[in-house]
């Protein structure tokens, strides 16, 4: 528990924080990023990522099979090999079991595991299984590879790119919002929220350098928040077009009623699509680009984010992305 007196540090805040503490070597660009970056040899580097899954935080066994979770789990992080411009290989898995999870829960979690890391012939080359006094923990990390020079950071932003986003956004977050209001998503919506699709295709053609690609990451805390760490890690800011962000027919409908949700699109979360920069303004016209990814903005000299609406006018959102330790 953090006394009274302790200032409360946010995450963003503790990363910095143990980031200053490590120093990077020259064949090892490791934490900020998507993945760390390690050169394995000549022409190859070797990417990893690791994500923690806490039952109550990041999921409600209530609301998902555990089928499902598993599918999740391996999809949040094959999303940030993705997110470099790398091709995904090898899984490792943690599991901190509840008392509560049944060896047939377990085994369904595990079903949907490989089912997922199958799809994208990725495989568990191993992990680790202990008992946990408390809720269900999953720790997952996975290794990819990429080669040498082809990574796509975060920093690489450049005034005057192009911002483009794949897929569409804010359908999780509004299939979270229904399921705490008590409410049924739509069929298409919850499928978003509970087994996200990582887009490991298109990353592996970014990385693979035939288009310009100055920065990506993919958007797991929200549009607004991955973006500002594109501008932090850049020294830019960014012009977006609210009538530009693409967004699902259902989650359209329920704009009709709803404008404000807007917001969800903007700063929702667990999107799991990938946000990137490129100096060409017409990525959506190359053919193995087409109908994937959407532009929706330009990276700007001026600091900040500035969202303008169809008159011209700026728009505020009113939610703020997604924060651990925000209290
Ligand atoms: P993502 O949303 O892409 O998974 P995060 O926001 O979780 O990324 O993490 C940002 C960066 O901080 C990553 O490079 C990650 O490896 C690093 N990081 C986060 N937590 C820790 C930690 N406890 N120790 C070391 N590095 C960390
Ligand atoms: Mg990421």
């Amino acid at each position: 528990m953090v006394s009274r007196a302790q200032k409360h540090i946010g995450e963003f805040e503790l990363i910095r924080w143990i980031r200053d503490q490590v120093r990077d070597s020259e064949s090892l660009a490791g934490i900020g990023d998507d993945c760390s970056v390690q050169r394995l040899d000549p022409n190859t580097e070797l990417l990893t990522s690791t994500d923690l899954l806490i039952e109550d935080i990041h999921f409600k066994r209530a609301w998902t099979s555990m089928f499902d979770l598993g599918r999740k789990s391996v999809a949040v992080n094959l999303s940030d090999i993705a997110a470099m411009g790398g091709t995904p290989k090898t899984l490792y898995l943690g599991i901190g079991r509840s008392k509560q999870l049944g060896s047939d829960e377990l085994k369904d979690f595990l079903k949907g595991f490989l089912a997922e890391a199958a799809c994208h012939k990725v495989i568990l080359a191993g992990g680790d299984t202990c008992a946990s006094p408390g809720p269900l923990m999953i720790s997952v990390t996975v290794q990819g590879s990429v080669a040498v020079g082809k990574s796509i950071f975060r920093h690489g932003a450049r005034s005057g790119d192009s911002i483009y986003v794949s897929g569409t956004l804010g359908d999780s977050a509004l299939a979270l919002q229904m399921l705490q209001a008590g409410r049924t998503p739509p069929t298409a919506v919850a499928r978003r929220f509970h087994t996200p699709t990582a887009r490991v295709e298109l990353g592996r053609y970014l990385g693979l350098g035939e288009v310009p690609v100055h920065a990506m990451l993919d958007v797991s805390d929200g549009l607004l928040a991955d973006l500002g760490h594109v501008l932090t890690a850049s020294g830019t800011g960014a012009e977006l077009e609210l009538k530009a962000l693409p967004l699902s027919d259902d989650f359209r409908r329920v704009l009709m009623d709803r404008p404000e949700l807007i917001d969800l699109a903007l700063a929702g979360g667990e999107d799991y699509e990938l946000l990137l920069t490129s100096s060409r303004p017409d990525l959506t016209e190359v053919p193995a680009l087409r109908g994937a990814i959407t532009k929706i903005g330009t990276i700007t000299a001026r600091p900040g984010i500035t969202i303008r609406q169809a008159d011209g006018s700026d728009y505020r959102c009113r939610r703020a992305g997604f924060d651990h330790f925000a209290e």
